[in-house]
């Protein structure tokens, strides 16, 4: 893994982190103005959920080190078990979702590859 590597996951969570701050705040804004079965309110509160489900996934993709044939550090993500690619294709995928944000790092363009 490389700091490049590092650098575009924490980049991705913090997107995700200030998206569900923003939708947070709307939602209990909304919450205080609307009827809580208010189509506004649910989005903001759909909207949440769904980067909160996506920065369990991110915690749920972490980097492994671990020593390679040769001795040397290798990094793969917890779902792999091979050292080809970190972030994992999954992780690149929930990237590939913030190509129009400020910053996009270039790890999340490329959405091919193996899950496993
Ligand atoms: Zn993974």
């Amino acid at each position: 893994m490389s700091s490049s590597d590092e650098e575009s996951v924490a980049w991705l969570r913090a997107e995700i982190g200030s998206d569900l701050g923003r939708w947070r705040a709307t939602a209990k804004g909304l919450e205080l103005d609307l009827p809580l079965e208010a189509v506004p309110y649910l989005e903001a509160r759909d909207h949440a959920a769904r980067c909160e489900a996506a920065l369990a996934m991110l915690d749920a993709h972490p980097p492994v080190q671990e020593m390679g044939p040769l001795g040397e550090i290798i990094t793969r993500c917890a779902c792999q078990r091979w050292p080809e690619s970190f972030p994992c294709c999954t992780v690149r995928l929930l990237g590939s979702g913030y190509k129009y944000r400020t910053g996009f790092p270039e790890a999340f363009a490329n959405t091919t590859g193996s899950t496993s």
